[in-house]
């Protein structure tokens, strides 16, 4: 630990200099302030929750987050918090097959969709940066202005840690926006956010005590498509579908109304809805769109994950994708370390790679969410023959490939940690 890192968790300084200073706690902002952790950086975490315990978050992990989370090392300690295996997914009309993903044809061992609690993640995450001596952990803390000079940003300005009084400077020779669609970081360095409404859905999300399903299910029987999946410890997770920006009209019919709706798209589920379900309390609302920052780099500072890029739900990407902007920033962000050059020039080429990826990520979600979810009478007479036809061929096989592994390029590298970790006591 550097001496401004031991000042500050001993409470007597309030400016603390490190090598990264990554801002927000998520599956991006975690997974790379511990792999440069292992690589010997100073590195602070500025994370404004106090706990691990957030709204509900997305939890289902592809297999390529699930690979690079093991490479890592941290995997199976996530999945020993609480998790459940899902052999795929399949869209169903009417209780027929028409689409489905069946994991369980990838090569292993990580051959299934995990339903695992984001907190689980996250908490094995922070677990193993915080046996790292050079960790500086904020958490509580709120980042609200950048430290700039001449253009060039040198750190963050962030509240009091864990309710303390007081404001805190974190000074890096990078700082990582890791803080997630809404990110003040990217805020704060003037880079505009290009939201794009390329989906017709959003989603009403609510969690039914219900038996178990080993698939990730969409459901159409009539009413609006939902998503259903088994979270864990023993509940069923559900996502009703409803016109994008209709919601607040459709609430204004009232409670009872809405659960009907909700009823007859689920009539499996109809019951225990009904008992389950009390008021739009136990309902939580995701606007789904898609959007991109228009620079993800600035001069000592790079965004990440949800920050540079948001996605919808259809195809469970966005925690996949964090995990691997951070594993592909990696080697870039210790090279630069190393020349002392964190220029938006000299991170260029990461960003490139990553929006081409992710670009790519967007247009699949889009075909995805007009498969499955769209409505109306042509859909609805063109879909079963479309899905037929289209889930048989072997280019579909080969987009089941990227669903479930994005770029298989981004591998974590070994070669560059300085700690021999496997597990913490
Ligand atoms: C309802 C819902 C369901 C989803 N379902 C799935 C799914 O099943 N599978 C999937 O792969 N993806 C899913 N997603 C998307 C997925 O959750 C995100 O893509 C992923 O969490 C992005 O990770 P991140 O680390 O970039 O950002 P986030 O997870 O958003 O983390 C950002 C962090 O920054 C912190 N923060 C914010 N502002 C500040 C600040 N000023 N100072 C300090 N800290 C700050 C936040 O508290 C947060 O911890 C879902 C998203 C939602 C909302």
């Amino acid at each position: 630990m550097g001496p401004d890192a031991a000042a500050l968790r001993a409470g007597c300084s309030a400016e603390v200099e490190v090598d990264v200073c990554v801002v927000g706690g998520g599956p991006a902002g975690l997974t790379l302030a511990l792999l440069m952790l292992r690589s010997g950086a100073r590195v602070a975490l500025v994370e404004r929750s106090n706990t691990l315990e957030r709204a509900y978050r997305g939890e289902i992990l592809q297999p390529g987050g699930q690979q690079l989370l093991a490479a890592l090392g941290v995997l199976d300690g996530a999945r020993a918090r609480g998790c459940h295996e899902h052999d795929g997914f399949r869209l169903e009309e009417h209780g027929r097959i028409l689409i489905e993903g069946d994991y369980r044809r990838l090569p292993g061992p990580f051959n299934c969709l995990l339903s695992l609690p984001q907190r689980h993640l996250l908490a094995e995450l922070l677990l193993r940066c915080r046996a790292h001596p050079a960790f500086v952990c904020l958490t509580g803390s709120k980042v609200n202005g950048l430290v700039e000079e001449a253009g060039v940003v040198r750190g963050v300005v962030c509240s009091g840690a864990g309710g303390e009084p007081g404001g805190r400077v974190v000074r890096a020779q990078c700082v990582v926006g890791a803080d997630g669609r809404y990110s003040t970081v990217r805020r704060l360095a003037g880079i505009p956010y290009d939201r794009v409404d390329l989906f017709d859905q959003d989603v009403l999300w609510f969690k039914l005590t219900a038996g178990a399903t080993r698939t990730v299910r969409i459901l159409r029987a009539g009413g609006s498509p939902v998503l259903a999946y088994t979270s864990f410890p023993d509940r069923v997770q559900l996502g009703w579908t409803l016109p994008h920006r209709g919601y607040r009209k459709l609430a204004s019919r009232g409670f009872e109304y809405v659960k009907d709706r909700i009823r007859a798209s689920v009539p499996q589920y109809a019951e225990a809805v009904e008992e389950q379900i009390g008021g739009f309390k136990d309902l939580s609302l995701l606007d789904v769109f898609a959007g991109s920052a228009r620079q993800w780099a600035r001069d000592g500072l790079l965004l990440i994950g949800d920050s540079a890029h948001t996605h919808s739900p259809i195809g469970a990407q966005g925690i996949n994708l964090a995990i691997q902007d951070a594993v592909a920033a990696h080697p870039v962000l210790c090279e630069g370390l190393r020349r002392r050059d964190l220029s938006a020039r000299f991170l260029t080429p990461l960003v490139v790679r990553r929006q081409r990826e992710t670009g790519k990520m967007t247009k699949l979600q889009l075909m995805q969410s007009r498969m499955m979810l769209s409505t109306g009478r042509l859909s609805g007479i063109v879909r079963p023959k479309a899905a037929m036809l289209v889930s048989r061929t072997p280019p579909y096989r080969s987009v089941l490939r990227r669903i479930a592994y994005g770029d298989r390029g981004v591998e974590v590298r070994h070669d560059l940690f300085r700690d021999t970790e496997t597990a913490p006591a």
